[in-house]
């Protein structure tokens, strides 16, 4: 018994040891199991919070997709209100259109509402297009939310698997805990509850693995809902992106909306406003076609009623014109017999008044005729004009081309010249300042010309030093010509305006007076020589013979008779300037007349003189040719003043003989011709000495006084301007000089009186008039 109770309690020790270890092993299980529970209470409280926040998110969702269902429907009620409006716009465009249709099918408006109706249609298209986005939306949350409706009940399901798992682990810990209770109070038992223990706590584990493999399950159903929320919010996120972008488009379809309205309801005004306006005009219009037309018609009744008492007069009248009418052919008669007979007597009135106006007019031309020559007379017969040309290019520069002529203001007849520095004072019977033109000396010597026509004869001529202007006096230029061209001008009109009554020929000569000799200018051998003859008919008229007359008709024949002239004289020479300044040049121009009615026969000879240049060449030592033409030219233009001297001193003897140029003019200088001496001078400095001989040679011959003009006609019967001027006891006698011509031929009435009583009184009366300026 003591060796079995000695090995019992070995055996007893060895089993306290066992428990020992045992409860050890125990105590460590169940701190081991304590601390597993413990861990999986924690997991259950942070799956629990984890699903509390699930559940809130889908409250939160849930109250979002509230809020969306709220903004579906805000969206919804104003679709329907929009669509509401198009239907009301829809309604009111449909009457604008049937209102304007007629009157308005080519209106501009009519084009916009179509336009307005395509938006309209196109916003009504897009506003279809976002209902049925809305509807796919709709449908897209309702399946979420019946998917989420699905989690939340699996959710639900495995929240209260789990709450079962707790609820059995906790069961099963207290009854372990209890069994190792016993365990401690009973350890003969012990072994057995150890072993139940080992094989419970087997059990225990193989739970544990299983609600491990669970719990794993549970959170990764828990990481696939948690993706499916995910997801959930993406599309939540992107609907309310959409539904956003929805709004924004709806606000601006409203705003389109509104605005196309809005100009609707402005186009329909201003329709309705032009509709107005255009009835307002219309009705106006019509109310003022009214009133004129009831004005008119008032008018009408008017003269309706005043026209009948017109209309009865008229009735009156027509049938008085009738009768009148009847009686016309004989009224008609009987008035032109005695228009008729008026008319006679009229014209027998009118032509005895003409035939007295023209016995008048006769008288008063001759009455002119005389004055002209009383004029002619008084002023001399030797008229002296003085004309000075501009200064120059040619005169050069400087002192030498200053001006040394100047003329008094108030007497055109004085000018003075600056000689030395002395002022000396010449007085002519008319001076040009150099601005004179052409024409305005033409005019002063137009008188003398046409005394021509009436056979008077006429002596025209230049003189003056080379330059001084001459030539451009008497032939001037093509452009603007001088007293030649002028002077057979004139003649030709006053030629014809007598070509009722009278018969002229005019023709003309030319000639040149070089170194003593005669040349025909416009003859076949110019070179030729000419003689001055006595006419041989005894006449005691001097001639030329073998001089070119050329019958001249037109300014057409005088230019070519000029032409043919210079032509002639320039084969002539070898310098034309030189020669034409060393020798005279001669028109001679005749005009012989013949008086239809009376037989009259008149000739006047016009001479137009260029002479030689005046300048004193022979001082200056000239050698030759030269000095020879100088010595002829100085010949010829003494003569000339010896002549004019014998005429002027009234001396027996006139010496026309001394030179071809005197006595070629002699009929021109002789008493019975009008002379002109147109003196022309330069006004430069340098050319003063010429200038003062040329003054001085002036006055000389102005002072010379010839007799009074006389005029050759042939017919006693005519009654001349001299015998009416011849006052009572004035007997004529023959004319003074040596000249044969002067010699009035036996049985001829030439009348012409000669110096005498007569020419002394002429000169005494002009002496009279010079004292009395
Ligand atoms: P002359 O014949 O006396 O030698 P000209 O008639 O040849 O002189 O004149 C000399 C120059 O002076 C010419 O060139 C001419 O054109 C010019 N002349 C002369 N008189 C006038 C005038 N009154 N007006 C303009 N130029 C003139
Ligand atoms: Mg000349």
């Amino acid at each position: 018994v003591m060796a079995s109770m000695a090995h019992l309690q070995e055996e007893k020790l060895r089993l306290q040891e066992e428990l020992l270890g045992l409860q050890e092993k125990l105590t460590a299980q169940e701190n081991n199991e304590l601390s597993r529970s413990l861990q999986l209470q924690g997991q259950v409280e942070t799956l629990k919070a984890k699903l509390l926040e699930q559940a809130q998110e889908i409250s939160q969702l849930r109250s979002e997709l509230g809020d969306m269902d709220v903004e579906k429907d805000l969206l919804a009620t104003e679709n329907e209100r929009l669509r509401q409006e198009v239907k009301a716009c829809k309604g009111e465009l449909r009457e604008l259109r049937r209102q304007q249709q007629v009157p308005c099918q080519e209106c501009a408006h009519l084009q916009e509402n179509t336009e307005l109706q395509e938006q309209l249609s196109q916003l009504q298209q897009e506003a279809e297009e976002t209902r049925a986005k809305l509807a796919e939306l709709d449908l897209e949350v309702q399946q979420k939310t019946n998917r989420l409706a699905e989690v939340e009940l699996r959710l639900k399901d495995s929240l209260a698997e789990r709450a079962e798992e707790e609820e059995r682990l906790s069961r099963r810990l207290r009854d372990s805990q209890e069994t190792i209770a016993n365990l401690k109070a009973q350890p003969q038992q012990i072994k057995y509850i150890i072993k139940t223990v080992e094989v419970e706590s087997a059990k225990a584990k193989q739970a544990l693995c299983e609600s491990q493999s669970r719990n794993q399950y549970l959170q990764e159903q828990v990481g696939m809902q948690r993706q499916v929320l995910k997801e959930m919010e993406q599309q939540l996120q992107n609907s309310k992106k959409t539904a956003a972008q929805l709004r924004a488009q709806i606000v601006m379809y409203e705003a389109e909306l509104e605005r196309a309205h809005g100009q609707m309801l402005e186009e329909m005004q201003a329709m309705e406003e032009e509709k107005n306006r255009a009835i307002e005009e219309a009705f106006s219009r019509a109310q003022v076609e009214m009133k004129a037309v009831h004005e008119n018609l008032a008018g009408v009744r008017t003269n309706l009623l005043t026209l009948q008492p017109a209309l009865r007069t008229l009735t009156h009248d027509y049938n008085s014109l009738k009768c009148q009418v009847r009686d016309f052919p004989l009224l008609l008669q009987e008035t032109l017999q005695s228009a008729r007979a008026e008319i006679s007597q009229a014209i027998e009135e009118v032509n005895s008044t003409n035939r007295e106006l023209l016995r008048k007019y006769r008288r008063e031309l001759q009455l002119r005729k005389k004055c002209h020559n009383e004029l002619v007379r008084l002023k001399g017969n030797i008229r002296v004009f003085g004309r000075v040309r501009p200064i120059t290019k040619e005169d050069g520069e400087g002192p030498e081309a200053a001006n040394a002529v100047t003329f008094d203001s108030d007497n055109d007849a004085v000018l003075y010249l600056l000689h030395k520095g002395k002022q000396v004072s010449f007085e002519l019977d008319k001076v040009f300042p150099p601005k004179a033109s052409q024409e305005e000396v033409f005019q002063e010597v137009q008188a003398l010309v046409t005394s021509c026509i009436d056979g008077y004869n006429v002596c025209i001529f230049a003189y003056g030093q080379t330059g001084a202007g001459k030539t451009y006096t008497m032939e001037g230029t093509a452009a603007n010509p001088g007293i030649n061209q002028r002077a057979l001008q004139l003649l030709f009109s006053e030629v014809r305006g007598k070509a009722a009554d009278w018969d002229y020929a005019i023709s003309v000569s030319a000639a040149e007076i070089y170194n003593e000799a005669l040349r025909d200018l416009l003859g076949k051998e110019p070179q030729e020589k000419l003689e001055i003859k006595l006419c041989p008919d005894g006449s005691g008229q001097l001639y030329v013979p073998g001089l070119t007359e050329f019958r001249v008709q037109s300014v057409e024949d005088i230019n070519k008779v000029f032409e043919f002239g210079h032509v002639n004289r320039a084969t002539e020479c070898t310098n034309l300037n030189e020669h034409s300044s060393r020798s005279h040049a001669l028109l001679i121009v005749t005009v012989r007349g013949l008086d239809r009615s009376t037989g009259l026969r008149t000739t006047g000879k016009l001479n137009l003189v260029d002479l030689a240049g005046s300048e004193r060449v022979g001082r200056s030592g000239a050698e030759g040719s030269r000095l020879r033409e100088a010595q002829h030219i100085n010949k010829s233009l003494s003569a000339l003043g010896d002549v004019i001297y014998a005429l002027r001193s009234r001396q027996g003897h006139v010496p026309f003989r001394n030179s071809k140029l005197t006595y070629l003019l002699q009929d021109s200088l002789s008493g019975d011709s009008k002379t002109l001496m147109m003196v022309q001078v330069s006004p430069a400095e340098k050319n003063t000495s010429e200038t003062l001989c040329s003054l001085k040679f002036a006055e000389r011959v102005r002072s010379v006084e010839l007799g009074p003009v006389s005029r050759k006609a042939e017919l006693t019967s005519w009654p001349s301007q001299e015998q009416l001027e011849v006052p009572k006891g004035a007997v004529p006698i023959s004319p003074q000089g040596d000249s044969p011509g002067t010699a009035a031929p036996p049985g001829r009435g030439h009348v012409s009186p000669g110096p005498g009583p007569l020419s002394s009184r002429v000169a005494s009366i002009r002496r009279k008039l010079q004292a009395s300026g």
